[in-house]
């Protein structure tokens, strides 16, 4: 028995003797089948072929860790330092020993709490070795491919995690595609971390926003007006999105803001 993980979103599924016939979320049109069509893989398999996991010291209480070499999305991890504890926010298909001799020298986990299906990659592994709760939004609960009882859905659109972390779900991408606030980031300014709900381009001063990235189709004005509304009055001076250096550094919610206005400009 494996818990085979998708090669093309890095998803982990359940327990089975054979690899699954097919992929929900790389069927999805928010996703895509590879030209060869679906083919999987183990964990054991990935430490087996060389890989790792990548660290970088974002801010003070902020490290990034994502795959090395890049492995199907390519995404990274953020691990907050708070007063109340460690936070995973998102996750990613790989670890061993030295991720977990890493993460239990930071203190370990409190909480795992993940964006959207396309990151949930192999959070069960993540929860029960830091024996810590998963937070997923019950909206993208059918996207589940393994479950497990670490699992909390929440609902409504706001979830305080402590004192400094609260999950606002913008929805857009997903119906329950969130981001979380982190108080205490960048000394005291506020930062916001996105994975892809709010996406940075290639210039890091605007943000974007899209129903599917691989397909490349857009949000109707209505969800990014939603998406907008629910960042409330939350302030925020830099945004952390899904990968290395997708990064706003100043005056973030002033970016999306207007990034939001050149967007609905756009596509009227
Ligand atoms: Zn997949
Ligand atoms: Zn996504």
């Amino acid at each position: 028995m494996n818990n085979y993980i998708c090669k093309t979103c890095g998803t982990q599924f359940k327990e089975s003797s054979y690899s699954p016939d097919s992929c929900p979320i790389c069927r999805d049109e928010r996703q895509y089948v590879g030209l060869n069509g679906q083919s999987w893989i183990t964990l054991k398999r990935l430490k087996q072929e060389g890989y790792n996991n990548l660290w970088k010291q974002e801010a003070p209480g902020l490290i990034g860790i994502g795959i090395s070499p890049s492995f199907a999305i390519g995404q990274r991890a953020l691990l907050i330092q708070t007063q109340k504890g460690n936070v995973l926010w998102d996750c990613i298909p790989f670890m061993d020993e030295e991720t977990i001799e890493k993460v239990k020298s930071l203190g370990g986990l409190n909480a795992i709490a993940i964006s959207h299906p396309h990151f949930y990659s192999s959070m069960v592994e993540w929860a029960h070795v830091f024996d810590c709760p998963i937070y997923l939004h019950e909206a993208d609960r059918q996207w589940v491919m393994r479950p497990n009882e670490k699992i909390v859905f929440w609902s409504g659109n706001e979830l305080k995690l402590n004192s400094n972390v609260v999950l606002l779900r913008l929805g857009g991408h997903f119906e329950g595609s969130a981001v979380l606030h982190w108080k205490e980031g960048a000394n005291g300014k506020g930062s916001l971390l996105t994975g892809d709900t709010i996406y940075v381009v290639a210039d890091r001063q605007w943000a974007s926003f899209m129903y599917s990235y691989p397909n490349l189709i857009p949000l109707s004005t209505e969800k990014i007006k939603t998406l907008i509304r629910r960042l409330g009055d939350y302030e925020f001076e830099n945004l952390y999105a899904a990968w290395f250096d997708a990064v706003i550094q100043k005056d973030a919610r002033g970016r999306v803001l207007k990034s939001a206005e050149r967007y609905i400009k756009a596509i009227r």
